[in-house]
């Protein structure tokens, strides 16, 4: 028979102990991107057996978040598979087994030992400078004292029997060749008295039945790397490949963790950051492809990223980066889309109440959706996430305070400006109501500015008695959305204010 050629299976395994990080996003992204470049497949699945750190609603953040970045898995709790079930509560059965085996074949043990005994070791070992580790008491308990024991149902451990002194090495595909010395591994525990399985049987056993071919997580886990390689070298399974990737880190080079600043997918989408950046963004943070190029579709980062490239140093998260990113894709972004996406945050803001098919912007005045499409247009070059449109648009639906200073252009005099408005304010009122457009406005009053030799002394406060803000959209784009009446009174409060 031909030999097959390998598969790429990869895996997410979060623990659903709180809302999905995106440093996580950062790794799930890593081991889908591996899956879908071989052709492979991406497999989700629950690492829930620390039932003190289960968080409630933790397991559909987890669902909603790849979903919303696009990273779709072939397997998974919701999806199930050919080696479900993919949610570690529900494999309980399989872990006991596997922690008995092992007993059987003499590389594990029954430990008896209480907390109150273990923290006497611990105690004396720290007391004597020695690094504390378990000393093996139950190791050399006769068979026939385990057995009454366990017929007493006297509460126990399964604990890994670390072989002493043993040189254990690994190819790690981030970080090169690893060696570790057995003597510095505890024996770990790998089923606890409450019948669950530790993280490190559970990963071992999951990963090998699912036929997991590269394990990707972060740097964290490296330290557990060599009890795992026992592990599979005690069933007798060929180890996966590892890639230890580089952990994410704050501006202060301190790790990214979940009690310092914004860390939760959640907060991202809720602020308006589109899966295109976020995706873009995270891919960066500790890949580089080793060109120029900064902007990457999901399909050129298939394409073009490779383990190799990952860096071992940690990667810094950048919010200017990302919301550089981010604004670039918003530009892309068509404008009945655009508008689409917008709208949640105008009525967040207060701004705009849905009215039948038409928007409420205040107490009986109500706009169509194409009134509603040109703001987002116009606002689309400013934003570095949608919920800014709140903020930044809100000068449309009322005119915000601001100083009589702020209407002055440089060195010019105030009367000078004075004039400026009461001119454009003329040109303003003589224009049709249905001709009323920036193109319009803009043909009228250019050669107007031209005129008095200093455009900036008819466009700035033109501009500041629109909006009312030092920045903001240019004057006719601005006016065309206000209209006719609105751009009028506005110009008028501003004439009152300078005299
Ligand atoms: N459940 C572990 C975590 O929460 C998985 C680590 C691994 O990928 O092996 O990150």
């Amino acid at each position: 028979m031909e030999k097959q050629p390998p598969v790429v299976r990869t895996r997410f395994a979060p623990s659903p102990t709180g809302f999905l990080h995106i440093g996580s996003l950062r790794t799930a992204l890593y081991s889908w991107l591996l899956a879908r470049q071989h052709g492979g497949q991406f497999i989700l699945r629950l690492e829930d057996t620390d039932l003190k750190r289960y968080v409630p609603g933790a397991a559909s953040a987890i669902y909603n978040g790849l979903k919303w970045a696009g990273l779709n898995y072939d397997e998974g709790p919701d999806i199930e598979g050919p080696y479900g079930p993919y949610v570690q509560s529900q494999r309980l059965e399989i872990y006991k087994k596997h922690a008995h085996e092992l007993v059987e074949k003499g590389l594990a043990y029954y430990c008896f030992c209480d907390e109150a005994t273990l923290e006497k070791i611990r105690q004396e070992q720290i007391a004597a400078k020695k690094a504390p580790k378990y000393d093996r008491r139950c190791l050399n308990l006769k068979k026939t004292d385990v057995e009454k024991k366990l017929k007493e149902n006297t509460p126990h451990v399964i604990r890994m029997k670390i072989p002493e002194n043993r040189k254990i090495e690994f190819y790690d595909l981030v970080r090169g060749k690893m060696s570790y010395n057995s003597g510095e591994i505890d024996d770990q525990i790998l089923l606890k008295s409450d019948g669950y399985p530790t993280y490190h049987l559970a990963v071992v056993v999951d990963d090998h039945l699912m036929n997991i071919s590269h394990v990707t997580r972060t740097e964290e886990w490296l330290p557990s790397t060599p009890k795992h390689i026992l592990l599979y070298e005690f069933f007798g399974w060929e180890a996966p490949q590892w890639a230890h990737l580089p952990l994410l880190l704050n501006a202060d080079k301190t790790k990214m963790s979940k009690r310092k600043g914004d860390v939760t997918l959640e907060n991202y989408i809720k602020k308006g950051y589109l899966p295109e950046a976020m995706i873009n963004f995270l891919a960066f943070l500790g890949w580089n492809p080793g060109t120029e190029k900064e902007i990457y579709s999901i399909d050129e980062l298939i394409k073009d990223f490779s383990l190799n490239k990952v860096h071992k140093a940690g990667a810094v998260f950048n919010a200017e980066k990302l919301n550089w990113l981010n604004s670039y894709y918003i530009k892309q972004i068509e404008p009945d889309k655009l508008t689409e996406i917008c709208i949640p945050y105008l009525e967040e803001a207060d701004l705009i109440k849905k009215n039948g098919s038409e928007w409420e912007i205040a107490d009986g005045i109500k706009k169509d959706l194409k009134w509603i499409k040109k703001i987002a247009a116009l606002e689309k070059d400013r934003l570095e996430f949608l919920a800014q449109i709140g903020e930044n648009a809100k000068f449309f639906f009322k005119l915000p305070a601001y100083e009589k200073e702020l209407l002055i252009w440089k060195e010019t005099p105030a009367e000078k400006i004075k004039e400026s408005l009461e001119k454009v304010k003329t040109i303003i009122s003589e224009i049709n109501e249905k001709d009323f457009s920036k193109e319009k406005i803009q043909e009228i009053i250019m050669p107007e500015a031209e005129k008095i030799g200093n455009r900036g002394a008819m466009l700035w406060p033109l501009r500041v008695a629109l909006s009312g803000q030092k920045n903001s959209p240019g004057p006719f784009e601005i006016a065309e959305i206000l209209g006719k009446d609105e751009s009028k009174k506005r110009i008028e409060k501003a004439i009152e204010k300078i005299v």
